[in-house]
């Protein structure tokens, strides 16, 4: 069972206190010169006090902390409360602030044949304090760091876990970024597996706010997909591409915001005929954009990344249909922080 969160607490101590005064505790969270609710200035002294004895500033605490040789990514293993590690991530981005990849599971129950979180099972889902604090841990981690750019941009969720099996704290995390930091709904993205009837669910969900959304899709034929992301449902390629339909007339207005993800492994999923087949069910979804990404090498998987020369006939593949396609950049692999490595041992 996950420990109990800030907002159960504050109720807890304060059953009679009206909801603007949790909302002034949440926004202290993120006040830069703030170290503890002792700090708050907000609340009185007596307040203060039951918080600070009550109510923990941070709901994780920091394991271990690695860094890259490039210095553009450091990787921290948090642990919980019940002493659950989880990771997450700070990576440099193109326009030269950070992006933070956050984990919204500890472990994961989807089992991607490539990864290495998948291998470890799903311990528990996170809190949407233990999601909303990596962000605030390295908010203090940049403010300690005077050499680096302390500017944190965007927020991915594509660390442990799938965040789509804990939506409820994911939204919850999300709209207290969102209330509380210059980080704007676009500016998040939602890596999915493509959990689809809680898919259908934001569809309809006028409070789910509007990030982005990347399905990783991996392979756009229905056998070979299975094989790779053992979890995916019968028809789900049919599924998927209804949903990409309903997502563009409900929300014709964000269809930039959704992007298919794709990994390139070595021989599995890599071919020509592969990525006519890909480009075809693109086509056949809307168009949406396409990220390939090379596979990052998980010790003990017998799986290795495509080629750049294969990567690149792959894109061209996308390029001919008019497909927007980016091929991302690995980071963080000498600290085992990137995509599908990410796994908190001791
Ligand atoms: S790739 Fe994502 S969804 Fe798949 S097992 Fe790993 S963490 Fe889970």
């Amino acid at each position: 069972m996950s420990p109990l969160t800030r907002v159960q607490r504050f109720q807890g101590c304060f059953p009679d206190a009206p909801a603007f005064r949790f909302r002034q505790a949440e926004a202290a969270l993120f006040q830069p010169g703030a170290t503890g609710w002792g700090s708050v200035s907000v609340f009185p002294k007596a307040m203060r006090d039951s918080m600070e004895a009550k109510i923990p500033w941070m709901s994780v605490a920091l394991h271990r902390m690695a860094e890259s040789k490039d210095k553009e990514t450091f990787k921290a293993v948090l642990s919980t409360e019940d002493n659950l590690l989880f990771e997450t991530v700070l990576m440099g981005n193109a326009r030269e602030q950070w992006t933070v990849c956050v984990s919204s599971q500890v472990g994961c129950a989807m089992r991607c044949v490539f990864c290495a979180t998948g291998a470890m099972g799903l311990k528990r889902s996170l809190s949407s304090d233990e999601i909303v604090d990596q962000l605030r841990f390295w908010q203090s981690f940049l403010r300690a760091s005077p050499a680096l750019e302390a500017r944190i941009s965007n927020i991915v969720f594509m660390g442990m876990g799938e965040p789509l099996a804990n939506v409820s704290s994911v939204k919850r995390a999300i709209r207290t970024w969102v209330d509380h930091t210059d980080i704007g709904p676009t500016h998040i993205t939602v890596s999915t597996v493509g959990v689809l009837p809680v898919m259908d669910q934001l569809l309809e969900d006028k409070g789910w706010p509007p990030v982005r959304i990347a399905i990783s899709l991996h392979s756009a034929d229905q056998a070979e997909r299975e094989k790779i992301v053992p979890s995916t449902v019968p028809h789900f390629l049919d599924k998927l591409a209804d949903w990409c339909r309903r997502y563009r007339q409900i929300l014709g207005n964000r269809r930039h915001h959704l992007t298919f993800e794709y990994t390139l492994i070595s021989g599995v999923n890599d071919s020509g005929e592969q990525a006519e087949t890909l480009a075809r069910f693109i086509e056949r979804c809307g168009k949406p954009k396409l990220n390939v990404i090379p596979l990052n090498i998980v010790a003990g998987k017998p799986f290795t990344a495509s080629e750049q020369e294969r990567i690149d006939r792959f894109k061209q593949v996308m390029l001919r249909q008019g497909i927007d396609v980016m091929q991302r950049r690995t980071m963080g692999q000498d600290i085992h922080a990137a995509c599908g490595q990410l796994v908190a041992s001791e």
